[in-house]
Formats: structure tokens, sequence, C-alpha cells
């Protein structure tokens, strides 16, 4: 069979005969941040080219959605992923035994130092005794199922809201803790520091995943917002969404509380990205991409 060549988002790649007509222009993509740090969400947006592009990360396939110029991704930084370099790559499944890639890059993860907070709590809140321990496992494994269990589909639209009206940001996202001289896991959320009480919203649209009362957590809801993406809001005093239900960006989901492992009455958000523990603040500034009209 007679080979043509054709050029398509600057890659050659060999096309038996007969072949579609090609009329997209090259692929173009763009990743935002170029140079994210642990903790940050990249949007990776991918435009110009043919429809059905797929791409992935890291090896890893990317759960893409439309956008008005294209398909986009958004992609959490781990907080413990260490500096390096980490590949993408964009392809087109009807041609990729042809020639494989439309497009490829990498981004460079910087460092990022996190502090380290030692604190002081009574005993049994640290050295947990064997029942306790087999509650944290279930409610751990729990968990796990919800978030195993998102849309298969994008729920949220525009930007993410702060989930507390007023109260005292207090932050703390990956705190090196050190609890009675242990070290132990780092702080995976955000806190605000506000009166019991003070409504909970809810960051984005989404449906409530879980909605439980948990040893560390308190009571406790895991909003999904679909293709992976999944805000979790701690220490509720009350909940205001049933499992399943689905929410409306600012919907008031709960209130502040000081249940579970706490100090003080405040609300711990804290988000996860396709497993990545990702800092909500990086969620709360990401500038969504245009949306595809419908
Ligand atoms: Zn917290």
């Amino acid at each position: 069979m007679r080979r043509r060549t054709f050029l398509i988002g600057g890659a050659l790649l060999g096309l038996a005969t007969p072949a579609p007509a090609v009329t997209e222009g090259p692929v173009r993509v763009a990743v935002a941040p170029p140079s994210p740090q642990p903790g940050d969400v990249v949007l990776l947006q991918i435009s110009g080219g043919p429809p059905d592009v797929r791409a992935d990360w890291d090896g890893r396939p990317l759960a893409l959605f439309p956008t008005a110029h294209g398909v986009a991704a958004l992609i959490g930084i781990d907080l413990d992923v260490r500096p390096g370099h980490i590949g993408w790559r964009v392809t087109r499944p009807s041609v990729a035994k042809n020639g494989g890639a439309l497009a490829t890059g990498a981004v460079t993860v910087r460092a990022r130092t996190f502090p380290t907070q030692p604190l002081t709590l009574p005993k049994g809140m640290v050295d947990l005794d064997a029942p306790t321990l087999a509650r944290v496992e279930t409610e751990r494994e729990e968990l796990k199922a919800a978030l195993a269990a998102g849309a298969a589909e994008r729920l949220w639209r525009g930007p993410f809201r702060i989930p507390v009206d007023g109260g005292q940001p207090t932050g703390g996202f990956g705190l090196r803790r050190v609890l009675n001289g242990q070290p132990r896991s780092p702080h995976t959320g955000y806190d605000w520091a506000a009166p019991a009480g003070t409504p909970v919203l809810a960051a984005n649209t989404g449906r409530a995943a879980l909605v439980a009362e948990y040893f560390f957590a308190g009571r406790n809801v895991v909003l999904d917002h679909g293709l992976g993406l999944f805000t979790l809001y701690f220490h509720l005093t009350e909940v205001r969404v049933a499992p399943g239900e689905s929410v409306s960006a600012g919907q008031v989901i709960g209130t502040v509380g000081a249940t579970g492992r706490v100090t003080g009455p405040h609300l711990h958000f804290a988000v996860l990205l396709n497993g990545a523990r990702v800092d909500p603040e990086a969620l709360l500034r990401l500038a969504p991409p245009e949306e595809s009209p419908l």
C-alpha cells in the first residue's frame, strides 16, 4: 500500500492511504503553572488540535474535559512529590500506531519547604489504643471506597470559593507535625478558625460522596467534584447535606465545630485530586478555563 506523510501538530506521521483529510491546525498545549511546587494544582489546556486527543502525565492517562477551545485537565502535585521533571504527552489514538505523540513536554517541580509544628495533645489523642486504631483503619477504608467511587464527569464549574464566610484563616497546609515529641503525618488541609456554628459552604458544585463521623476528622463531609477531584470539610458541629445529594457552589453543607481530634473550633478544608494531597489555596486561586458553549 502506498504511504503518505502528514504533518500534524509538528509531528511527522506516516499514514496508510486513503487517509482522512486533516483540517485541524497544530496542537497547542498550555501548562500553568509551568514550574509548579508540591501542593500545586496544574491546569493543562489543549487547543487547536483534532477533537479526539488524549493526554498523559507522568505516564498516566489524564481525565480531559471540554473547554471553549479544546480540552483540559487538572493535575495535582502531591505535597510529597520530589523536585524534578515530570513529562506529559498529547496523543491521538486513531493515529498513535503510526507515529505517537502530537506534542510532548515537561514541567519542572520546584522544591518547597514546609515548616515543622510541635503540638502537645492529651496522651489518649496521640497514643491510640487497639480499638481506636481499628476504628481509624475502618474509617480510612470507608473514605478510600468513597474516593474510588467518584463521578466520571466534571461536576464543578467556574472558580472555587472559600468554604467559610469570615473566620480567621490559619492555613497550615503541609505542616510537618510533631505530636508530643513524635513526628507524625503532615497536615494536609487548610484551617479557618471560626466560631462554632459558622456556616460551611460547598467550594463548588458537586455531590456528597461521604457524610460521616470519624475519630480524627470528627463530623465530616466529602464532596465529589468529578474526574477525581474532592473537597473535604472536617470537625463540623452539624451536617446539612445527605450522602449522595447534589450540592451547588456556596450551598451550606454544615457548620463549623470542634468534633474529632482538635484543639478548638475550626474548619479543616482539604483537597484531593486523583489521590494527590494538594494545597486548598492552589485550588482557590485556580483560573478555570473558558467553558465550551452548550
Ligand atoms: Zn486542619
